[in-house]
């Protein structure tokens, strides 16, 4: 074996077989992105295999993965879409040249190919993998509001056929070597590095003038080009669908589909230019810059821990949780020892009799079953789950527990009495987190020996699907304990965001104010349907008046009570929105005539034989005003009231980050990820748009809509949320 040379990104080597080994290892870099660097090694090798002696080649990699995709730093920094067009040819004209040389290239996928890394795979002209199901291959661009441009969507309808590549790019979901399989990406998997080698020098033996099939005198498109009579009964519904999933709401799913459809008749050049030119729509678009921002750069901050505090001026060494305690076997302490368990933390399950802490672990072996029956998983790893929790009613089994999470009723006697009890067994250095979801830390931190080690860790629920911890810091909780939790969160394969206490703490009081503004328009006589329009328009997961329904009006009825009587307790600290937010007129309203949401079968939906309808009475109630608004006004509304929420949060210091504001609002609510956040909406709006507007809507519909000062001040001496 002879080293040819070690161009700065893409290492060469060649047999004597004539196999030129391209290994991709990006100098100064954790992975392979694509960027000058890589593609300028990628066009090394291609000129290599060009010479007489060299027969083929195989592309590796170094690096744990193949390749991970974009540089998105380089892709930020992009403020014209010329520069976005460019890049993409030459990315273009390097992988044209690599396949069209009359000479085998096989890819060897040991990690994950991710976006422009299955790109490159694709102008190989044959895949060989890993069976690895650990090992990802994918488009996932569309998820930071992107488009493959680098041939995706190109190649994949040429490969895989219209639909697939439609399917593959629209949705971006991973696949795993098995799945890429049975789709065709692959021609085989390899059980080890050894293997993947030998087939893929298999592969070139076998093939020695190896051609894609689109570049064959007679190709045709596996299942149709666009023209194809099924293929354009697909195209008269697939853009319909996109639009009621999307709202319009992302540039980058239509722009997708205009790619896929459009290539789909034109040659490969030509389809070639016209994805390059989408590409660079997308690229430079608000929306992307709000996602890539958000749910790579803030997402990736949190996760490396932004939000974790030094404690004495040093990071503490990340700590594991090896045997939890979980107070409550109701339905969040059930979800959370389901997820704890799942990764390998003993749970001790605590309830008040043994029947509940055992119905407790039922409900785990419920979820469990299901997931089996759908192949994600089996009986022995059910068992084995299963195995690591057990249901009690003995504090004494909470012995040598690193952390024990409160999930009992949400009263406060109860909370203090469990609190006390399960700290008289605890270690001196054991942390006491409260699952609740309206409580102040601080309040409840009151029951506790050891209020420094006292947190609260605020599941979401269903627990094993929503991928956010709110973790509160209470007055005097320490920032090690906060360490540990976060560290917990992270275990437990969670993304913790880290907020100050206060009523509500971050995302339960933002999050209330968009259903409470539905609730408003309902009282002012705007048709029900078009509240529920707005919601969806807006980019909202749910509409306001279906998810006060699943919320249940009664609890907000009654937590808002209960913030009442505490605040005149107090002798009045700052006023939650909800307490004396309009639209707590309408939940008092329905809640005497026993309309009190879902679970009730009526609220301001009916619930009947699998579908609900808005109640037909509500027009009775809230008669329909002589003026109905624009969609538009709606709309505005129901964001400003949000984004001028979070603002105040972090005004206050209840947010301790603009990554914990966005992020939070994104994976705990659902706030319109196209806009990167709570706080980004703000930021891409312009400090000074937003206040003429939150002004203007004040004006009309009241003064919970005057912009937070921080904006204002933003507004007049220029600056945008941003972190240190
Ligand atoms: P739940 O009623 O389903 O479960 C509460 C459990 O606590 C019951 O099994 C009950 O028997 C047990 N319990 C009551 N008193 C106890 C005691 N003294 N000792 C031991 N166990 C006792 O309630 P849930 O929905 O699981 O909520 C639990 C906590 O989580 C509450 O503080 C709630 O505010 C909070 N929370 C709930 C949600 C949600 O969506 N349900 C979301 C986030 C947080």
């Amino acid at each position: 074996m002879t080293k040819l040379e070690h161009a700065a990104a893409v290492m060469l080597t060649m047999g004597e077989d004539g196999v030129v080994v391209a290994t991709m290892d990006l100098p100064g870099r954790t992975m392979n992105v694509v960027g000058e660097a890589l593609m300028a090694g990628i066009a090394a090798a291609a000129e290599r295999l060009a010479q007489p002696d060299a027969k083929g080649l195989i592309l590796s990699s170094a690096k744990a993965d193949f390749c991970a995709g974009g540089d998105l730093d380089r892709m930020s920094a992009w403020t014209r879409p010329e520069q976005a067009f460019e890049a993409s040819m030459a990315m273009k004209q390097v992988l044209r040249r690599l396949e069209t040389l009359g000479k085998p290239v096989v890819a060897a996928i040991q990690g994950h190919a991710l976006g422009g890394g299955l790109e490159i795979a694709l102008a190989c002209h044959a895949r060989f993998a890993l069976d690895d199901a650990r090992l990802k291959l994918g488009q996932p661009e569309v998820k930071l509001g992107l488009l493959p441009g680098g041939g995706g969507t190109v190649r994949l309808s040429r490969l895989l056929g219209i639909q697939a590549a439609l399917q593959i790019c629209g949705e971006g979901a991973d696949m795993s070597p098995q799945k890429a399989l049975g789709l065709g990406l692959l021609q085989g998997l390899a059980a080890s590095h050894d293997e993947l080698m030998a087939q893929a020098r298999a592969w070139i033996a076998a093939h020695p003038q190896a051609q894609q099939p689109w570049d064959a005198p007679k190709f045709r498109f596996p299942g149709g080009d666009s023209r194809a009579p099924a293929v354009a009964q697909m195209w008269a519904i697939a853009p319909s669908i996109a639009a009621v999933k999307s709202q319009g709401n992302y540039p980058a799913v239509q722009h997708i589909m205009s790619s896929v459809f459009e290539g789909g008749l034109l040659g490969f050049d030509a389809a070639s230019e016209v994805e390059s030119r989408y590409f660079a729509a997308c690229a430079v678009s608000q929306v992307s810059k709000n996602m890539v921002g958000t749910l790579w750069y803030q997402l990736n901050a949190l996760k490396k821990g932004a939000s974790r505090p030094p404690v004495g001026g040093e990071v503490p060494a990340a700590t594991k949780v090896k045997k939890l305690g979980i107070l409550g076997a109701g339905m969040m302490g059930a979800g959370i020892a389901h997820v704890s368990a799942k990764v390998g933390i003993d749970v001790v399950l605590l309830d008040t009799t043994l029947a509940a802490a055992e119905q407790g672990k039922a409900q785990v072996r419920q979820l469990l079953d299901k997931a089996i029956q759908r192949k994600r998983s089996t009986p022995a790893q059910r068992d084995a789950l299963l195995a690591r929790i057990t249901p009690t009613t003995a504090y004494a089994d909470l012995a040598g527990c690193d952390l024990v999470i409160e999930a009992v009723f949400e009263d406060r006697g109860v909370k203090a009495t469990v609190t006390r009890q399960a700290e008289a067994v605890l270690a001196e250095g054991a942390v006491l987190a409260s699952n609740t979801s309206t409580l102040p830390i601080t309040g409840l931190a009151r029951a506790s020996v050891r209020p420094a080690n006292f947190i609260g860790l605020h599941f979401f629920s269903p627990v094993e699907k929503m991928p956010l911890v709110e973790i509160i810091v209470g007055a005097q909780t320490s920032d090690a304990t906060l360490a540990r939790a976060f560290d917990c969160v992270l275990q437990i394969g969670k993304t913790p965001i880290v907020v100050n206490d206060s009523r509500g703490f971050y995302t339960s009081r933002v999050f209330g104010t968009y259903v409470m503004e539905g609730l408003a328009m309902l009282k002012e006589g705007v048709h029900p349907r078009s509240i529920e329009v707005a919601g969806l328009q807006a980019g909202m997961p749910m509409p306001p008046l279906a998810l006060q329904d699943e919320v249940s009006l009664s609890l907000s009825l009654h937590v808002a009570e209960q913030a009442r009587k505490d605040l005149a307790a107090e002798g009045g600290t700052p006023a939650q929105p909800a307490v004396d937010h309009p639209g707590m007129a309408v939940v008092r309203q329905l809640c005497e005539i026993g309309r009190v949401g879902k679970k009730a079968g009526r609220g301001f939906y009916d619930y009947g034989d699998g579908e609900k309808r808005l109640w037909p009475e509500l027009g009775r109630l809230y008669p329909l005003a002589a003026r109905q608004p624009e969609q538009r006004e709606l709309i505005d509304r129901l964001m400003f009231a949000q984004a001028n929420e979070a603002a105040r949060c972090f005004e206050e210091g209840v947010l301790r980050s603009v990554a914990d504001a966005n992020i939070g609002s994104i994976f705990g609510w659902g706030f319109a990820p196209f806009h990167g956040g709570a706080l980004q909406f703000i930021n891409a709006m312009g400090a000074a748009a937003f206040v003429a507007r939150a002004r203007e809507l004040a004006a009309q519909f009241g003064p919970r809509f005057a912009p937070a000062a921080v904006v204002v001040k933003q507004a007049t001496e220029g600056g945008c949320f941003q972190d240190p």
